[in-house]
């Protein structure tokens, strides 16, 4: 099993685990995909992990969507209320279907993480995004797991990549440049380096 995958499994093994000792239960249910309608943070491990799992009508919709989100992207990385907007533009993630994530058993730590155990509405994008009534402690738990995929992907690239889900995995399907300095001459000629929201190289 590759690292990413040990956290994949660990998390919600450990999820399992709190929500049971706690005595919660998420409301979250199949079917329920507002979390979905927003902008998920990926790192290159993850990405490179997922990716494999892509059927081709999947990966087809990461070829259209990818293009289109870091269009978007670069018109919006400096703005503070870019994931809000995107968030009411209700633009689904391309791996979402008939309301349920298509690729489950490989989705990233953070949509793992995002639980409620309060009412979904508040999930919706009209309920104005606060992420107060997110769970903290799974968030905490998977942010840990995060931390620690980074300090890998450090070790394997001598650096980390983050971005949004979609642009990054349609970056990695063209082949992620191997060298930081190849990396930020990709990501500042597509005009998505830095900024509030943009890839961040670290
Ligand atoms: S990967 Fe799955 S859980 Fe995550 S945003 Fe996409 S459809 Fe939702």
């Amino acid at each position: 099993m590759s690292p990413v995958e040990v956290h994949w499994q660990g998390l919600e093994a450990d999820l399992a685990d709190y929500l049971a000792k706690k005595g919660v239960q998420p409301s979250c249910r199949a079917g329920c995909f507002a979390c979905c309608l927003g902008l998920v943070t990926l790192s290159r491990l993850e990405g490179e992990a997922l990716l494999p799992h892509l059927r081709a009508e999947q990966r087809q919709r990461l070829l259209q969507e990818g293009p289109r989100r870091l269009a978007l992207l670069k018109e919006g990385k400096d703005d503070p209320q870019f994931p809000g907007r995107f968030f009411l533009s209700r633009t689904p993630c391309p791996f979402l279907a008939e309301g349920l994530c298509g690729v489950y058993p490989w989705r990233p730590l953070a949509c793992r993480a995002l639980l409620t155990a309060s009412d979904p509405k508040f999930c919706h994008p009209e309920a104005g995004f606060s992420g107060n009534h997110f769970l903290p402690t799974p968030w905490r738990m998977a942010r840990m797991r995060m931390e620690t995929l980074w300090e890998e992907e450090r070790k394997r690239y001598g650096f980390l990549v983050l971005g949004e889900m979609v642009g990054l995995l349609y970056l990695l399907t063209a082949g992620f440049p191997r060298t930081r300095q190849a990396a930020e001459e990709t990501l500042t000629s597509l005009g998505v380096l830095g900024g509030r929201w943009g890839f961040q190289l670290i």
